[in-house]
């Protein structure tokens, strides 16, 4: 074994050391949801689901649209409170928390269609994303973000809202990463890019996996999705339908031909 670290290993260090949840190990349940029910007025988005989500993993959510996806995501944020049921985030109960504490303790969610402060430029909207840190030094994290974004780097002073919109998706997650989350939460990080844009950002998500956080992924591109995770559910009107490793489900013929375009 060699005595000095990688880059990238000294930056998993270091996210290891100063995420927000502190001293767990790799494998334990990092953010636990019990028995969710989240209504919008009367419409129960959400009848029931459980899940969990081990430290250092990816677990990826797939299922059709209005299947209740990224409702499970704003639940977990904070942003659409649960009626019943419990999350917990390394065994402490979160769900009753304003979603402005709850990134605090170390959840940062990237939403779906890439809300970026579009009359800020790419560096302000980066700034904004460490506003839980206030007093702590966050050029090494903006460098990190530059690093997993190179066209970020090229881009910091342009106005967000002028981005492409593959721009605009990595400059979410880099904003979502700037709060130095434990658990990431991404809704949809493929929807409208090309293929090549696509694989770039699952590389990406990836690379922000081995450097120590865990991610939660939706995502309407189950294959890509379950590719890169390690175990994945299959959410359907509101419930778990099946929920087990990444490569069982790329197996299963239910998934097969419901999610995976095969007939
Ligand atoms: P998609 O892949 O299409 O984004 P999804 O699986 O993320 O779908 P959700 O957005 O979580 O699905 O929606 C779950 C259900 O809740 C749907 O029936 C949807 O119509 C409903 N819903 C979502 N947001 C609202 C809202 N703000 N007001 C009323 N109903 C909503």
């Amino acid at each position: 074994m060699t005595e000095t670290m990688t880059d990238q290993q000294a930056d998993s260090q270091a996210m290891e050391s100063t995420d927000h949840t502190g001293a767990g190990h790799k494998g334990d349940t990092l953010l636990e949801l019990t028995d969710l029910h989240v209504f919008y007025g009367n419409i129960e988005a959400l009848k029931g689901i459980s899940l969990t989500v081990a430290r250092g993993e990816i677990v990826t959510l797939i299922g059709s649209n209005g299947a209740g996806k990224s409702t499970t995501l704003r639940a977990i944020s904070g942003t659409h409170k649960p009626r019943t049921g419990s999350i917990k985030l390394a065994g402490r109960e979160i769900h009753h928390l304003p979603a402005h504490e709850i990134v605090s303790l170390g959840i940062a969610h990237s939403p779906e269609g890439r809300k970026v402060f579009s009359r800020m430029s790419v560096f302000e909207n980066l700034q904004m994303g460490a506003f839980s840190r206030q007093g702590q030094r966050i050029d090494d994290d903006v460098a990190r973000v530059f690093d997993l974004f190179p066209r970020m780097k090229e881009r910091r002073s342009q106005k967000a809202g002028t981005l492409s919109g593959g721009e605009q998706q990595m400059l979410a997650m880099g904003r979502a990463l700037m709060a130095r989350p434990s658990i990431l939460l991404l809704d949809e990080p493929s929807m409208g890019l090309s293929p090549i844009l696509t694989e770039q950002i699952f590389t990406i998500i990836r690379e922000i996996n081995e450097q120590g956080t865990t991610v939660l992924l939706v995502e309407q591109n189950a294959l890509m999705a379950l590719n890169a995770a390690n175990r994945g559910y299959v959410i359907q009107t509101g419930k778990i339908l099946l929920a087990d490793s990444a490569a069982n489900l790329a197996a299963n013929e239910q998934v097969r031909q419901a999610y995976l375009g095969e007939i």
